[in-house]
């Protein structure tokens, strides 16, 4: 058997890692680094941003902690330095992994040329092939993951208005920026970047921001931040942007119907990703795509070309690294014919801000629309031992159960099942996986409650929460 997989991101390339283990010879195309948006420009380096951000926070914090006399200078090209070596480091990683006999890398742009066949042209980077070659397969798996979205609206695509890949090598921190978008991407940066000095402020169409998290988590991070001196404002609608002088953007928005505007040197717009079809010729194929991206089956990530399979940001489903890799993982043992027990609805997210935020399963909000009947379970990490000798106490954490139905009514989920968890606080994106684990395998409360927990660990908020019956 052979694959052709088009794209090494993380849907890409750890499928192509576990074909070879299992004896498959594979075809990897990439047009640029391996390790995709998560590895060149996406969590990895943002991630090495929020270390710095929290030593930086923790430096201003010195004098709770005994420190006194403190003095530091900030020299942020150090900060994209590290981030450059940490991304080279984990690239060497994956191309030492993909240097693997039954896996041919090749260093191109991919099109297809028939539903058996891909062209693929040379314009990489780094370049390694001189003229077209084209490679034909029994299944083709496409995981060419996502771009930056942009708004329809005047003064966008000026040139120095930032998307989530600029923003990871500017030369210098701006004394103040204006985020459009309070999704995922705007939160983080804005929380990262009103740690490294900046004024911040975030413009947020709806109600709320993290439209979908929970709503009680999204208002109380809100709170949070806002403490933190980064301004929010929701039901924000950005109308325009101008360039006021070499050195500043206006952006204009109305709020309520009133026209405001907010004035920073950078502008960094984070209003969501498109699925990246580009250059693929899905159109001649037949292949079918909306405007959120290729359409799939939702178990076995089939496009309505059974033997061609989409996953990760590509179709649209979950824009999350580890949902492609997972995606991956179901595309591939469809294909040879393997059973597993992946269940890709239950998929964990964290928001890496600060504090953290992370969510898996359904929430109060969605059980409420559905009609089923929850009740919700809730601690605090002020409560929690760790938590306060870490001097980092807020925080909730939310734990979602199924609930008796009122009398004629039905729920589709058992009494005391476990549904969801939606928590703010220290950590958050390393507790919500002992969730996941419990969700996935569809435990009751009564299973949850007789899982013990090291004292003292943050994971007791989770503990706290699931005894507070
Ligand atoms: P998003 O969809 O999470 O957020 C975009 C936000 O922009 C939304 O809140 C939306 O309401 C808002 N918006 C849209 N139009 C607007 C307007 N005119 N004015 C003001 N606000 C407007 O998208 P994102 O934050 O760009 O992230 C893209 C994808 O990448 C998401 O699917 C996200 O989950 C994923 N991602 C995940 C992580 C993570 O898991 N830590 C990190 C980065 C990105």
């Amino acid at each position: 058997m052979k694959i052709i997989i088009i794209g090494a991101g993380p849907g890409g390339y750890e499928t192509a890692l576990l074909a070879a283990k299992r004896g498959v010879e594979v075809v990897l195309i990439e047009s640029a680094h391996v390790g995709g948006i998560c590895l060149n420009e996406g969590c990895i380096p943002t991630k090495t941003f929020c270390k710095n951000a929290e030593v930086l926070d923790s430096l201003r914090e010195g004098e709770t902690f005994g420190l006194t006399d403190l003095t530091y200078g900030f020299d942020f090209s150090k900060v994209i330095d590290r981030k450059n070596a940490v991304v080279e480091q984990l690239r060497g990683g994956v191309e030492g992994l993909l240097n693997n006999k039954l896996i041919t890398l090749v260093r191109g742009k991919a099109s297809f040329k028939d539903a058996h066949t891909v062209t693929v042209t040379p314009g990489a980077t780094p370049v390694t092939m001189e003229k077209s070659v084209e490679y034909s397969a029994d299944h083709i798996i496409i995981a060419t993951g996502s771009v930056s979205s942009s708004l329809p609206i005047p003064g966008a695509d000026l040139p120095g208005i930032l998307t989530s890949r600029e923003i990871l090598d500017i030369e210098k921190v701006p004394s103040s920026l204006c985020v459009i978008g309070g999704g995922v991407i705007g939160l983080e940066f804005a929380s990262i970047f009103s740690s490294f000095g900046c004024e911040v402020t975030v413009l947020e169409y709806c109600k709320d921001i993290l439209p979908r998290f929970d709503t009680d988590l999204a208002k109380r991070l809100k709170q949070s931040l806002s403490k933190r001196g980064i301004s929010i404002e929701t039901q924000a609608q950005v109308t325009s942007i101008t360039e006021c002088d070499s050195n500043a953007y206006t952006v204009s928005y109305t709020r309520k119907g009133k026209e405001e505007t907010v004035t920073a040197e950078k502008v960094l717009m984070a209003v969501g990703r498109r699925a990246n079809v580009a250059s693929l010729n899905l159109d001649d194929l037949g292949l079918e795509y909306t405007q959120r991206g290729i359409v799939t089956d939702e178990r076995t990530m089939q496009t309505n070309i059974p033997h061609i399979y989409a996953v990760g940001d590509i179709n649209g489903r979950m824009m999350l690294a580890h949902a492609a890799t997972f995606q991956g993982i179901v595309a591939l043992d469809h294909i040879m014919g393997v059973e597993n027990q992946i269940d890709l609805s239950v998929m964990p997210a964290a928001v890496f801000t600060s504090p953290e935020a992370a969510s898996v399963g359904l929430t109060e909000d969605e059980c409420k629309e559905r009609g089923i009947p929850v009740k919700c379970l809730k601690s605090f990490f002020r409560a929690n031992g760790k938590a306060v000798t870490m001097g980092e106490t807020d925080g909730f954490c939310k734990v979602v159960v199924a609930a008796e139905p009122k009398e004629g009514a039905q729920s589709p989920y058992q009494p005391g099942r476990v549904l969801g968890c939606h928590l703010y606080g220290p950590h958050s994106s390393d507790i919500v996986q002992e969730a996941c684990a419990m969700i996935s395998r569809k435990a009751t409360l009564e299973e949850f409650q007789s899982v013990i927990h090291t004292h003292p660990t943050l994971t007791e908020v989770l503990q706290s929460a699931i005894h507070s019956v």
